[in-house]
């Protein structure tokens, strides 16, 4: 299909997994689903009842909180 890549920006990750109308790498994917479970099951059982477009502005929330050089895949050799 297309050559998407990962919301966050900088990172090169191949995409895995929707959040919200975007989508994230796998790395990505479970740094945001980590970051919803710390705010409390409340907000992990709100989520999976949102619309795509309310989850746009969680993730869009969660993707100011993320650094691509916290990742292990983003790491030079
Ligand atoms: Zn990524």
């Amino acid at each position: 299909m297309s050559t998407q890549t990962c919301l966050i920006q900088g990172c090169q990750g191949r995409v895995y997994a929707p959040a919200g109308t975007q989508s994230v790498c796998r790395d990505h994917f479970f740094s945001f689903l980590t970051w919803r479970r710390r705010r409390g099951p409340q907000m992990f059982h709100k989520y999976a009842a949102m619309t795509m477009e309310e989850r746009d502005t969680i993730a869009a929330e969660w993707q100011k909180t993320v650094r691509v050089e916290d990742l292990p895949s983003a790491t030079p050799r």
